[in-house]
């Protein structure tokens, strides 16, 4: 699957192994709009999330996905986080183009070996992803086309 051009992104998409809801603000604030609460995630950073899946061969999981302005209030996110999206005009309308994917295995309630984190470090690399914020936690991964791309920082 190709990534469709800029200004045909859309938040409304549907792939194999992701939902919309996995993705979406489930603050108070967002549920209250919506029990499933809000998704405007980029389609075209789901596409390279779903490739990066595929190269895996395994499941990836979201610490945070989708964030409003009151639920990165709560979060400490920063103002121009790649997370937030807004839901202005046409023209400011922002979509989300981050994710933090979890090194915690849910399932298993334990981190990922080194080996694992590797391999979906690796993974997130073959989706395209240029832009990585690591913490002991999460891997954080943007495609925001405002932010400088090829960097790597630590929380
Ligand atoms: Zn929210
Ligand atoms: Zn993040």
């Amino acid at each position: 699957m190709s990534l469709p051009p800029p200004e045909q992104d859309t938040h409304i998409w549907e792939l194999k192994n992701f939902s919309m809801a996995e993705v979406a603000c489930t603050c108070p604030h967002c549920l209250r709009i919506d029990p499933k609460g809000l998704s405007f995630m980029s389609w075209r950073t789901m596409i390279m999330i779903q490739k990066s899946r595929d190269h895996l061969g395994g499941p990836i999981y979201f610490n945070s996905g989708c964030r409003c302005w009151f639920h990165n209030k709560i979060v400490g996110g920063i103002s121009n986080s790649s997370h937030l999206f807004t839901i202005g005009e046409p023209g400011e309308r922002r979509l989300t183009t981050a994710g933090d994917v979890t090194v915690v295995n849910p399932r298993e309630r334990r981190v990922m070996t080194s080996s694992e984190q590797y391999a979906l470090r690796q993974s997130l690399s073959e989706g395209g992803f240029t832009r990585f914020g690591r913490s002991q936690w999460f891997i954080h991964i943007d495609n925001d086309p405002r932010k400088v791309p090829k960097v790597e920082w630590f929380y």
